[in-house]
């Protein structure tokens, strides 16, 4: 239903926002399903820990992340005339479902692109760090191979491209 990053680590949606501030977790041909009861709402038949929320009561969309992290909000306004995208005021009709406009949910997606931006950029560090300390590992087997074969520090420091004393305090005793 949602967007889900590389990792599987966040699943990010826009969801309603009810009069209390709830945030939707489903919707149903009723309304919107919000969990927990209220008493003010009726339930849901399927799901009974979840209030059923008329669709004209929705106040307005965020941004909402299964790692607990939310977007600001975007505000429902009354009449076409003041919806405001710069100002995060958008329109939809009371006679509609209350799902976020295409525009707002873009916005979200956005925002909640945003959010997860660091961890995505944390994989290709990751995914590095592994080549390089394999790499290193593949490293410390060959230059002890070369020693036992009968190369001098003096070798192995041209063939790495540091000088025969770094070799040799890098290696020695790992002999
Ligand atoms: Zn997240």
């Amino acid at each position: 239903m949602g967007w889900v990053s590389t990792d599987n680590e966040h699943e990010g949606w826009a969801a309603c926002v009810a009069p209390d501030g709830r945030l939707s977790g489903s919707s149903s041909g009723e309304g919107m399903l919000f969990r927990g009861i209220s008493g003010r709402y009726k339930r849901d038949k399927m799901m009974p820990d979840y209030d059923v929320v008329p669709d004209a009561e929705i106040v307005g969309w965020r941004g909402q992340c299964t790692c607990g992290w939310q977007g600001q909000m975007w505000e429902r306004v009354i009449s076409p005339a003041d919806a405001d995208f710069q100002h995060r005021r958008d329109y939809v009709s009371p006679e509609d479902s209350a799902h976020a406009s295409l525009r707002v949910e873009d916005a979200i997606h956005d925002e909640w692109k945003a959010h997860i931006g660091p961890s995505e950029a944390l994989l290709g560090v990751e995914a590095a760090a592994r080549e390089y300390n394999q790499a290193g590992h593949r490293l410390d087997k060959t230059v002890a191979a070369a020693k036992a074969a009968g190369a001098s520090w003096a070798d192995i420091g041209r063939a790495v491209g540091i000088s025969r004393q770094s070799a040799h305090e890098r290696w020695a005793d790992k002999q």
